[in-house]
């Protein structure tokens, strides 16, 4: 079968990454952000951010149904999140390759997940699963103003 979505694609998209709260606890968000950094994707917002509880439940909206998902407010509410959105060619799916399976346990080693966690309840990064959530993400986690628009100098240096 043909899964759109995880084909890296050769469109300009931006990802909605989040460094949950076991990811700034453990000291891990230099690591996080570096592995998306040396990739060559622009930067575009960054905060460190107490997420209200209101936001997490519309973010996991999807979810809400599942008998996990009062466990899932309260992890990502539980201490201060990294909010990232990150912008490149095929970012999204290939956001999804570095960070890896949602279980820990069966995220190959080389990712983030299979390097740095062991819990699917403590994965330690969210990555949006398709270029439509990624806009939608952005928009609901940065306000206006939160964004910026600039040059890598590297562009020329990363895509042909
Ligand atoms: P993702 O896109 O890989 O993050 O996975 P999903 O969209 O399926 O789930 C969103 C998040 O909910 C995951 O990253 C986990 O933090 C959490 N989650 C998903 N499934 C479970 C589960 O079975 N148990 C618990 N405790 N958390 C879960
Ligand atoms: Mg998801």
């Amino acid at each position: 079968i043909f899964l759109p979505h995880l084909v890296a694609s050769m469109e300009v998209e931006e990802s909605y990454i989040m460094i949950k709260p076991d990811g700034v606890q453990r000291g891990l968000v230099g690591e996080i952000i570096s592995r998306f950094e040396k990739k060559g994707f622009k930067l575009k917002g960054l905060k460190l951010f107490d997420c209200p509880k209101d936001l997490a439940e519309e973010h996991y909206k999807d979810l809400s149904s599942k008998p996990f998902f009062p466990k899932l407010i309260s992890y990502i509410t539980s201490g201060p999140v990294v909010c990232m959105a990150w912008e490149g060619v095929g970012v999204v799916a290939s956001a999804r390759k570095l960070i890896g399976a949602t279980n820990p346990l069966q995220a190959e080693p080389g990712t983030i997940r299979g390097d740095l966690a062991i819990q699917t309840g403590r994965n330690v990064v969210h990555g949006s699963d398709s270029p439509e959530n990624g806009k939608r993400e952005i928009a609901l986690w940065f306000k206006e103003g939160e964004l910026t628009e600039w040059t890598q100098v590297q562009a020329p240096w990363l895509i042909e």
